[in-house]
């Protein structure tokens, strides 16, 4: 957009990322005659599909329903080619959606907010860039992502290292060349997973450095067949509404209510059947796979006897085959991820035995042994939900900054607003399912919902809007409790915040499952916003 004096006005709203949450948040508040900006620090529209472009990038929620609904015409129009988009398809979907709504004319790609200061007199919000723009507008939404704020892992040395450097989520728009090189990745997540196997069919030699082995299912991804398409589109808003009845708001279909309820032939049937439907399908199994443990130990006794099948060596296999709760950690989807490890140009290397004691000018060093590469990957994920928000200097009433509100984990009203910060929401924000469940429904869910609540104020005269203390505590509390009984606070996910040093252990997402949350949203709806001072 270009600078002018719409930039001297105060607008109604700024919206921060342009991502599918900001592209459709802008699209809302236009629709609903308010005046918005967003501010992108990527160059142009898809988020983390502008950030990820790391070799095997993919989705792993079926394209049909990894899309957005809010526009039948869109919906219909617009061909999906594998049932798993890879990254550049979901790219080029992000920059349909961007033209055919005219929505970049209204965003500031490569700038980044750095500070949104409350007003109170006033009641504005002052927002800051990296190129120096000074911003005033009635609304702050954060459509920032869950997943944008990479983690740089606190490993010695790595400034030193003289080779090609890389993380996963900051890959170089010109991608990477790894003919006749070698390659070290650090991390064995979702990421790495998905791109040892494409790397190292590139590459002369692959060195993997795991320090928890993961589970992995197989994507059994495919092109679309045009006759499912159709069938598809033909039915759309009624398997929308099926997938939205889900915990995660997938299609898989949901398993009965126990793993412990049925023989053990039946069970390794189910687990087969899925294991061959491919995806994360598996997890949906049974019911109580994450509440009972006895129950979860059977499906991760059926992926590590995978495992032992696929992989020839067993001291490999051993070292791959993951020690923790199934599912605790985000269940990894890919494409001959197992069967890679019986490649000859890569190793496996346990950082359990062998810890990592610094990066050096040729490569990583263990306990062990120096190993030299040309090329090094850190796969080692972000700083999740909270991250991207507080690298923002967000300051509300009494001068409050946000960061010090969340010192001990985030507080949130339902994952939209933050007692002390008035005017201000949050797009997927903790304490909402969001990674959870497919995001693009859960977006448009809370984007529908925030527009809803401006037009409801507007109508009313309402110019403040603040999440109440007690609503926010009561919040918190009930998502604590339901994670507490959960099975996944057993291990050392990014869900906890566990992946980045210092950060405090707190269940981030509303686990409580999609439809619970929905019902919560639509009675608050129903009950004038309530939880949230209007005034
Ligand atoms: P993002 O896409 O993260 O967009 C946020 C944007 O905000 C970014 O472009 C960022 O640059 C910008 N931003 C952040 N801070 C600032 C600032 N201070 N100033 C200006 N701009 C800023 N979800 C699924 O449901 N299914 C999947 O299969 C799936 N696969 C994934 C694969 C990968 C590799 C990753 C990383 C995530 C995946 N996710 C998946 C989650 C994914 O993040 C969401 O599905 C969705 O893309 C989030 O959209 P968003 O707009 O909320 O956030
Ligand atoms: P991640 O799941 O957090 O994985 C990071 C990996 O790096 C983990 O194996 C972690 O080990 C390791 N690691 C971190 N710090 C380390 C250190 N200091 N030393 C050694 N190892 C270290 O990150 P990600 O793979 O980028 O995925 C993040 C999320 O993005 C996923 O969970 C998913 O939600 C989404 N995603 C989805 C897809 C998809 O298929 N659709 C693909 C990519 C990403 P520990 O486990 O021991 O911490």
């Amino acid at each position: 957009m270009n600078g002018s004096k719409e930039h001297d006005q105060i607008c109604d709203a700024i919206v921060i990322g342009a991502g599918f949450a900001g592209m459709y948040m802008l699209h809302v508040l236009r629709e609903a005659g308010l005046s918005a900006i967003a501010f992108e620090t990527g160059g142009d529209v898809g988020g983390t599909w502008y950030w990820n472009r790391y070799p095997g990038a993919r989705c792993d929620t079926e394209s049909l329903f990894y899309s957005y609904q809010f526009d039948e015409a869109l919906q219909q129009d617009w061909n999906w080619t594998e049932r798993y988009p890879a990254q550049p398809e979901i790219l080029q979907y992000a920059q349909h959606v961007a033209h055919r709504f005219d929505l970049k004319r209204n965003i500031n790609f490569n700038t980044k907010v750095t500070d949104a200061l409350w007003d109170e007199n006033a009641q504005l919000w002052n927002v800051s860039t990296n190129k120096g723009a000074h911003k005033r507008c009635r609304f702050l939404i954060s459509a920032v992502g869950c997943l944008s704020a990479v983690n740089v892992p606190d490993i010695d040395g790595l400034d030193d290292f003289k080779g090609e450097y890389y993380q996963t989520g900051l890959w170089p728009r010109e991608g990477v060349n790894f003919r006749d090189k070698t390659v070290a990745i650090i991390g064995t997540g979702s990421s790495a997973i998905q791109s040892i196997p494409v790397i190292t069919e590139q590459a002369r030699h692959v060195t993997v450095f795991q320090r928890t082995a993961n589970y992995v299912v197989p994507a059994q991804n495919r092109p679309l067949d045009p006759t499912e398409v159709a069938k598809i589109k033909s039915d759309y808003p009624s398997l929308r509404a099926k997938a939205k009845a889900t915990y995660s708001g997938n299609i898989f279909p949901t398993g009965g209510s126990s793993a412990l309820d049925v023989s053990p032939e039946e069970r390794v049937q189910e687990y087969e059947n899925r294991w061959r439907a491919g995806g994360l399908g598996l997890m949906g199994a049974f019911q109580d796979l994450q509440s009972n443990q006895a129950s979860n130990e059977t499906a991760a006794d059926f992926v590590r006897n995978k495992i032992r099948e696929i992989v020839k060596d067993p001291e490999v296999a051993r070292k791959l085959t993951p020690t923790n709760t199934f599912g605790c950690k985000r269940l990894c989807v890919a494409t001959n991820y197992y069967e890679t490890y019986n490649r000859g140009n890569i190793s496996l290397i346990d950082l359990n035995d062998t810890p990592i004691q610094r990066i050096t000018s040729n490569g990583v060093r263990t306990t062990r042994q120096d190993h030299d590469v040309d090329i090094l990957i850190l796969a080692t994920g972000f700083d999740a939900m909270t991250g991207a928000l507080n690298r923002i200097n967000i300051q509300g009433t009494g001068g409050e900054k946000l960061r010090d509100t969340w010192r001990d984990g985030p507080v949130t009203y339902l994952g939209l607003g933050v007692h002390g910060f008035p005017n201000m929401f949050t797009i997927t924000g903790p304490g909402s399912p969001s990674v959870l469940t497919n995001m693009i429904p859960t977006i448009e869910q809370h984007v529908n919902l925030i527009g809803k609540c401006l037009i409801s104020m507007s109508k009313k005269n309402a110019s403040r809007i603040e999440a109440s203390a007690s609503a926010q505590d009561d919040w918190v509390a009930y998502n604590a409790e339901l994670a507490n009984r959960s099975l996944r606070v057993t291990c050392n996910s990014w869900y906890l915040g566990a992946n980045v040093t210092g950060k405090p252990r707190v269940f981030m997402p509303f686990v409580g499952g999609l439809p619970a949350y929905i019902e919560k949203c639509e009675e608050i709806v129903r009950d004038d916003f309530k939880g949230f001072l209007i005034t």
